[in-house]
């Protein structure tokens, strides 16, 4: 038991209530603060009696996503008191009706598409899309909710530490699978960044640690770096007369580990590790002259890279995002980033959507056009009326999206036209007009003849071709991005699959009447995963078409039959035995006392995901597979994200014994003569007589001679000695011998 001083926590409610109202004084109309206080109350009397999973009053966290709201993406009133009530109505007595009645419509509004939105990853996949549809419905009724939505999660993130090991994977999936990259659209750099930094965090802690060690290890001379660099600029900055700071930050743990993960470099070399950041006062008017003003200072004293100058001040990024970036030589021969843009601009970049609110008025008395949000979200309404196809598709179209960069196109009248980053002539059909792109049959691209699959570059003229007798066809698919192309093509490929869907159903009804098996939701789902088709109608649409062979479905029959029998997962299969050419990536069937699994840590039967390969040490988690039982993967698997996010539901927790842990490395050497049935003797030897985990082999064969290579794992050093002695008893076997 924790002894808790209330008095104490009392003072502490208070003290943190009054920062939140002293951040958001700036911004109160009169009658605001009361409002607040009236709001904070009645949080703070609801949920007297519960407490944070860390132990803390739960008051603390609508407290802290309140100030979020307000420190970070610079909402007012309103949002500060939805913020403050964001779980009365989920976890406690308290009413929709009640709130209204005591906070008003919007008020009210806000927190019923909050409470809404709160089970986004709750359910199974299919439930999940459609809550995430309605999550983006109430985006385009006020984005507001998904605001103070990302406060809230950020909030939970950063206090993710409480949580046990298998919710902290969950979250943070869910976090990097949808939250993060909204904030990226919404234009909240600071959030979406401190997100992918606490996802690393609590799925990779070691390579979090270590770079945040290389970080502040390099921090006095990073900043003496800076402060030369920067010196003659600064000095010329004042002698023109501009008001300015400058700002050297590195960048985000996460950004440099995808630089070393992407490039396969050492953190040493990842060379763009920081950014200088140029912010001058500016009127209106002036922005874009002084922007390039100080570009050409900065240019006098460092010679640019021509092909990284990006001009997001004539174009802003859809996201809202303004500013001028260019990467020059510094003295001591390393390139520098360096971002210019006005006060105006960097509110915008790092506090989104709500900054960008902010300064509308003043775009709009300057003739500016309605920004690339506003488009963005009224794409989304439009998208979303208009797509009554699978919620899952549409769920994995629109993430799609959201991580797109954009080209800059025109159309023949010079008209600008913004699409993502990969777009093709058939997106721009589409984007024109849904006949358009039905009917496209090419392009023409800077007067050029060009195919619909063409990619546009930047400053693209497009023109595009159209006939009477083209029509959509599923390859189409291929040759768009954008979600809008996408959504229309299947609207037209949906009335030729229905027919097609409806006389594959019928076949597999057929089937397995000759089997003798029922037609059932059970089966149609076992079918549906032995196909490895992602829906029963997509399954039945192979079908149909012939994908599927009919009489394949028989093969299933045999499978299940057989499955009943086997018991243990065996070591995959060596085809090809005689030519010990490929490499084999293998795995021994599991030692079934190495991995305790589930909330009680039970030793239970499971199978080692092949597309992971985990191994003793790994960090893992179970997943609870329709057909194969319990699949334990890495938590850093390609497809732990997918499957944490969406299928939270079955995932189970699993550790491996502690006694396994000290497993080590090791690579062996053989070189023998070629024998038919000699590679499995070999395997047998490793993962039969002494439990050995294998990573991985590779045999290569030459006029009878072999030379293999074996990685893999051991408890000791006399555990590989006795497994040299083994496998030197293997006939054939000439020479065994120990590598690093
Ligand atoms: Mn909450």
């Amino acid at each position: 038991m924790i002894q808790v001083d209330l008095e104490e926590e009392r003072k502490e409610i208070l003290k943190r209530y009054r920062r939140l109202l002293r951040m958001a004084k700036p911004m109160l109309k009169e009658g605001d603060a009361k409002f607040i206080k009236k709001a904070f109350n009645v949080a703070n009397e609801a949920h007297k009696e519960m407490r944070r999973k860390s132990g803390e009053p739960y008051i603390y966290h609508p407290l802290e996503v309140a100030l979020v709201c307000v420190e970070e993406i610079g909402l007012g009133t309103t949002s500060i008191v939805a913020a403050l009530l964001h779980d009365v109505v989920e976890d406690t007595d308290w009413e929709l009706e009640d709130i209204e009645r005591d906070f008003g419509p919007k008020v009210m509004q806000i927190i019923d598409g909050l409470t809404k939105i709160s089970g986004v990853f709750d359910y199974g996949s299919s439930q999940q899309a459609e809550n995430f549809r309605k999550m983006l419905l109430t985006l385009s009724d006020d984005v507001r909710v998904i605001l103070i939505k990302l406060a809230d999660r950020l909030n939970n993130m950063r206090t993710l530490e409480s949580m046990p090991r298998h919710k902290q994977l969950k979250i943070a999936s869910e976090t990097m699978y949808l939250y993060a990259p909204l904030a990226h659209r919404l234009g909240l750099y600071a959030i979406k960044s401190e997100l992918e930094d606490l996802y690393l965090k609590y799925t990779d802690s070691d390579t979090y640690a270590y770079i945040v060690e290389k970080i502040n290890e390099t921090r006095i001379s990073r900043n003496k770096f800076i402060k030369t660099f920067i010196a003659p600029i600064e000095e010329e900055l004042h002698v023109q007369g501009f008001e300015f700071v400058v700002k050297g930050r590195p960048k985000s743990v996460f950004s440099i580990y995808n630089k070393m993960k992407k490039q396969n470099i050492p953190f040493e070399e990842v060379y763009d590790l920081f950014a200088v950041r140029i912010i001058i006062d500016s009127e209106l008017d002036d922005e874009k002259a002084d922007c390039w003003q100080v570009y050409s200072i900065v240019t006098d004293f460092y010679r640019p890279n021509p092909d990284r100058l990006r001009d997001w001040i004539s174009t802003p990024r859809a996201n809202g995002y303004e500013s001028l970036h260019t990467t020059v030589m510094s003295n001591t021969g390393q390139w520098v980033e360096v971002q210019i843009r006005t006060t105006r601009m960097d509110d915008i970049a790092e506090r989104g959507y709500a900054a960008h609110w902010k300064y509308k008025e003043i775009e709009a008395a300057q003739g500016k056009s309605s920004s690339g949000l506003d488009k963005w979200i009224m794409q989304v309404r439009s998208l979303l009326e208009s797509n009554d196809g699978s919620a899952i598709e549409f769920m994995d179209d629109f993430r799609g999206n959201l991580f797109h960069d954009e080209v800059f196109v025109f159309t023949p009248k010079g008209e600008l036209k913004v699409l993502p980053f990969g777009a093709t002539a058939l997106d721009f059909a589409f984007e024109i007009h849904t006949e358009v792109g039905a009917k496209c049959i090419g392009a023409k691209v800077n007067q050029k003849l060009v195919p619909i699959n063409h990619k546009l570059k930047n400053g693209d003229q497009v023109e595009i071709l159209t006939s009477n007798k083209q029509k959509p066809t599923e390859d189409w698919l291929n040759s768009v991005v954008t979600s809008r192309a996408k959504a229309k093509i299947k609207d037209a490929l949906k009335e030729d699959k229905k027919s097609v869907m409806i006389d594959g159903k019928e076949i597999v009804q057929r089937k397995l009447r000759q089997m003798k098996m029922d037609f059932n939701s059970e089966i149609v789902e076992q079918l549906r995963a032995y196909f490895e088709t992602k829906t029963p109608n997509e399954f039945y649409y192979k079908v149909g078409k012939g994908v599927i062979d009919a009489t394949s479905i028989k093969s299933f029959k045999d499978f299940k039959e057989q499955k009943k029998e086997v018991s243990k997962p065996t070591l995959g299969k060596v085809k090809d035995e005689s030519s010990f050419t490929k490499e084999i990536k293998s795995l021994k069937g599991p030692d079934h006392d190495q991995l305790l699994i589930g909330e009680d840590m039970d030793v239970v039967d499971y199978i080692l995901a092949k597309c992971c390969n985990p191994i003793p040490g790994d960090d893992v988690f179970g997943f609870v597979t329709i057909n194969e039982g319990i699949k334990i993967h890495r938590t850093s698997c390609p497809n732990a994200l997918e499957l944490l996010s969406n299928h939270g539901n079955r995932v189970i927790k699993a550790r491996w014994t502690s006694q396994q842990e000290i497993a080590f490395l090791a690579g062996l050497r053989i070189i023998g003569t070629d024998r038919v049935g000699l590679i499995n003797d070999v395997t047998k030897v490793i993962s039969n007589e002494l439990k050995v985990n294998m990573r991985s082999i590779t045999v290569d064969s030459d006029s009878g001679i072999f030379e293999g290579t074996i990685k893999l794992y051991v408890h000791s050093t006399q555990h590989l000695e006795k497994l040299v002695e083994n496998l030197s008893k293997v006939e054939g076997i000439i020479k065994v011998t120990r590598f690093d």
